[in-house]
């Protein structure tokens, strides 16, 4: 890790390893693995999993995960035990640590518009760019040339721009494609409500890397640190920035180390006090 990143986290570093509990809350794709055209092939860099196993396992941790993906599709690729918990589709839904979900309830305008969205890519013949989630539709474009991208977005837009005006979704770009989605969580809210559910003294951070991690950054603003994790640095709203994968190995071990320091202090505190 770059020394003077490294010395800007340090104080929060600090906070984790004197607390009882801390929170790291994680986007997947982009922060956790690296991209991938198959999208049921994108784990995490190497190294990810085994760090994360640790934290969970050292118990001081609480591991949330808050991704565009649908919950179910987020477990096979992150695989960890306990499961942690799981945001998906930007906070429209929750998968708790015993596997219960939460689903969105969508009013039926949401759900109108759903579907056309849906019959305007089948009428485009386009059905096979896309992700189907609770909540939202989204194509992805990641892999195809330049050229490609742009006519598959115009002609996706072509239909999309009037559902969303009539229906009150929401269409947002991301890294790799365009969604369209029911406008009622982003993954602001998703942080927000997390955070109203723990205590303030709680050290928390959350770690992103798309446009849709934007509300996110903004939403642990007083509240924790935020960090943009991506090979490019680009204009963010998060106040550190980090490198992946060396860089993120590097924050995800001094994270396991401020905990195991926690241990250490605790047993030493046992120790004065029994002695
Ligand atoms: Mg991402």
């Amino acid at each position: 890790m770059r020394p003077e990143v490294q010395a800007q986290l340090a104080p929060f570093l600090r906070t984790v390893a004197e607390a009882r509990h801390a929170v790291l809350l994680v986007d997947y794709d982009g922060t956790l693995a690296p991209f991938h055209t198959k999208r049921d092939q994108a784990y995490p860099y190497p190294g990810v999993v085994p760090l994360l196993q640790e934290i969970v396992r050292n118990g001081r941790t609480r591991v949330v995960v808050i991704s565009g993906r649908g919950t179910t599709d987020v477990l096979p690729l992150l695989n960890i035990r306990p499961r942690p918990e799981i945001w998906g589709i930007h906070g429209l839904q929750r998968m708790k640590t015993d596997g219960s979900t939460e689903m969105p309830r969508l009013d039926e305008k949401t759900l109108n518009g759903l579907l056309d969205a849906d019959r305007w890519l089948g009428y485009q013949q386009l059905r096979h760019t896309a992700e189907f989630k609770a909540g939202s539709i989204a194509i992805h474009w990641r892999g195809m040339s330049e050229e490609d991208a742009e006519d598959l977005r115009a002609r996706v837009l072509l239909g999309w721009r009037r559902i969303a005006e009539y229906s009150g979704l929401d269409l947002l770009d991301f890294d790799g494609g365009i969604e369209i989605r029911a406008s009622e969580a982003d993954k602001g809210d998703a942080v927000r409500t997390f955070l109203s559910e723990i205590s303030p003294a709680t050290p928390a951070a959350f770690l992103g890397d798309d446009i849709t991690d934007e509300s996110a950054f903004r939403a642990m603003q007083g509240r924790g640190i935020s960090v943009l994790v991506r090979p490019r640095w680009r204009k963010t709203e998060a106040q550190f920035w980090l490198k992946p994968p060396d860089e993120l190995l590097d924050f995800l071990e001094l994270w396991l180390k401020a905990c195991t320091e926690h241990n250490t202090f605790d047993s030493g505190m046992a120790a004065a006090v029994n002695g």
